[in-house]
């Protein structure tokens, strides 16, 4: 008999999340991650009391009561409630894009008069069956609201023309007609209080974890010592690259300390032109309502990945996708390996997705 019954490669959400549910059915986990902390990309710094989402600004939230329940059954959730601002030029406009944003941008006053106003837009652009991103868009808000809100803010986040990227990224965001600026259309939604490391000391309680581990430093060890191994990091790393590598989006911050108690009065300001070269700005102490003498900003400046960066965000275009399918096809032949999360399934999951996929897991799945 082995000495673990998992070996966990990854102390992110999805890791940790199965590290708990596995041992509340008796297994024996060990969880290693190659970071010195774990939390994966929600881990929180401390930087003068304020938790500071070290790799970028998380918010949960959630339609799934399982999910929420779950969670709210490790730490205690605050009411934040995400409406980022946009700033354009130095002009201000609320998002998502909502009766607040079509009254500052064409001064219309009824749902009505802003749904005209989309029709005209989108009937000048002659869009009848959307093929990308640029086509999406504007046959959902418009052509003013593709070039002030969109085009800028997407081509910087993702390097590429927004003709060459798919709809679906751009169907994440709601558009609606009442003056409702809360980000997410989910039930719930919230940032734990005391910041994401409390979820994660609950999660991995009592597991044995191993920080500043690589997988990859001593495979052949750590395939020894488990029956089964779920791992959490890049599938195409897992198999040596063998077809090709894929393509991720990374971002990179510049974070400072301000001598001030409240920089821009909103947690995310979502810069949407072209020419400034981060597309946001957090400050961090209000996911928090914090009132603490100084302030922390990130501004959030997005590349692509290259070997040494961390990958962030999986670009699921079609070579990408086809690409993920062959890894897929070897994954899914694995008896002893269990792939999952961002990394392993090369999906733009949210934190929600990813709990719910994890308390789905057919081995962990209760009945209760
Ligand atoms: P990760 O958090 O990436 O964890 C994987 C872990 O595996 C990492 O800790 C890594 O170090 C470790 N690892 C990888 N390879 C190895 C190896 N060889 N050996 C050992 N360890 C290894 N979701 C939301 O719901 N709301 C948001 O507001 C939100 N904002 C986001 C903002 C940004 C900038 C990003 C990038 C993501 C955001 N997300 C958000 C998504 C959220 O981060 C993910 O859904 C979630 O963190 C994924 O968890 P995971 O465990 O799959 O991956
Ligand atoms: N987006 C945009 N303008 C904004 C905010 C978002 O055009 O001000 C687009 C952009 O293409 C982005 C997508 O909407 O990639 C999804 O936004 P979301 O905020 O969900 O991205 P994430 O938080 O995952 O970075």
């Amino acid at each position: 008999m082995k000495q673990y019954d998992y070996l966990i490669v990854g102390a992110g959400l999805y890791g940790a999340c199965f590290a708990y549910l596995a041992k509340r059915k008796g297994h024996r986990c060990l969880v290693i991650d190659k970071r010195g902390h774990s939390g994966g990309n929600m881990y929180c710094e401390n930087i003068e009391s304020i938790n500071v989402h070290k790799y970028g600004a998380h918010i949960f939230h959630t339609s799934n009561r399982k999910v929420w329940e779950f969670v709210n059954s490790l730490c205690e959730f605050n009411n934040y409630i995400n409406s980022p601002v946009a700033n354009y030029k130095g002009k201000l406009y609320n998002l998502p894009f909502n009766m607040n944003t079509f009254h500052a941008l064409w001064g219309v006053v009824t749902p009505e008069q802003a749904r005209e106003k989309i029709r005209e837009q989108r009937e000048r652009a002659g869009i009848s069956e959307p093929r990308n991103l640029e086509e999406q868009a504007i046959s959902l808000v418009g052509s003013d609201i593709y070039e002030i809100l969109i085009k800028g803010y997407t081509e910087k986040q993702w390097g590429r023309k927004c003709t060459e990227l798919p709809a679906s990224i751009i169907k994440r965001l709601p558009v609606r007609f009442t003056f409702d600026n809360n980000y997410f259309n989910d039930l719930w939604q919230g940032i734990p209080t005391g910041g994401y490391n409390r979820l994660f000391d609950k999660l991995l309680e009592g597991i044995e974890t191993r920080l500043g581990t690589d997988y990859f430093s001593d495979r052949q060890y750590f395939d020894s010592i488990a029956e089964k191994t779920v791992f959490t990091g890049p599938v195409d790393q897992f198999y040596g690259y063998r077809f090709g590598k894929l393509e991720y989006r990374t971002v990179r911050f510049e974070t400072s300390v301000l001598d001030t108690g409240n920089y821009q009065g909103v947690a995310v300001m979502n810069y949407t032109d072209a020419e400034t070269p981060y597309t946001r700005i957090i400050e961090h102490k209000h996911f928090e309502f914090g009132n603490q003498e100084k302030t922390v900003i990130s501004k959030e400046y997005s590349s692509e990945w290259k070997s040494d960066s961390e990958p962030y965000y999986p670009i699921n275009n079609e070579r990408n996708n086809c690409l993920y399918q062959k890894y897929k096809d070897l994954a899914d032949s694995e008896t002893s390996v269990i792939f999952g999360g961002r990394l392993a399934e090369y999906r733009y999951y949210d934190m929600h997705n990813i709990v719910e996929k994890v308390l789905e897991h057919p081995e962990l799945k209760t009945t209760e």
